[in-house]
């Protein structure tokens, strides 16, 4: 309940720095959600990193809760590489990402939960539809599994959910899918940050 009230009064800073690259319309009727770090915990870096790989992020969540847009989730970004969730690969086509500044194993800080669980339920509202609640770790959607780790052990999930509404927010369940998809053709493997 204090969580819920923290939340609401708490409206973070949200900053428009797009990242200058060509993006293609995203598919918005798939909303998946997904959740990284940066790995290095350092904004100006994983930003030069990302304009050099021509990657992309929506969004960057900075340790002090400051939220950085990079690319209107009306784009599709690149982000998620080689992924598979529920049938669909090429996560990117299907996803909104957002980087929380973290080197692990450093702690998340409770601005970024919060920073975090306010963008989320913005872009629920904006993509109301199931999908969108769907929250997910690049862990959860990179191909094959076990490539990527992040957002890590040291994100806690529970204090996310408690922030967003506990009722509509929810981990992946990975039983209820194919475990072995057949995997597609790919043109390029293109290097991906976390
Ligand atoms: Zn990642």
């Amino acid at each position: 309940m204090l969580l819920r009230l923290l939340l609401q009064l708490t409206v973070p800073l949200l900053i428009n720095k797009p990242i200058p690259d060509k993006h293609e319309i995203r598919d918005s009727s798939v909303n998946y959600i997904v959740l990284h770090y940066d790995e290095g915990g350092d904004y100006k870096i994983a930003r030069i990193t990302l304009i050099k790989r021509h990657a992309s992020y929506h969004y960057f969540v900075k340790r002090d809760g400051t939220i950085i847009k990079l690319l209107d989730p009306m784009y599709a970004g690149s982000h998620a590489g080689l992924s598979y969730y529920n049938g669909n690969f090429h996560i990117n086509k299907y996803s909104i990402g957002i980087c929380l500044e973290n080197k692990p194993p450093q702690e998340y800080t409770r601005k970024q939960y919060t920073s975090t669980a306010w963008l989320i339920k913005s872009l629920q509202q904006r993509y109301h539809d199931s999908t969108s609640h769907i929250i997910l770790g690049h862990s959860d959607v990179a191909w094959p599994r076990g490539r990527k780790q992040d957002p890590g052990k040291r994100f806690k999930w529970n204090i996310l959910h408690q922030l967003i509404d506990s009722t509509t927010a929810r981990k992946p369940n990975e039983s209820k899918h194919p475990k072995v998809p057949i995997v597609p053709k790919h043109k390029k493997k293109r290097k991906n940050p976390h």
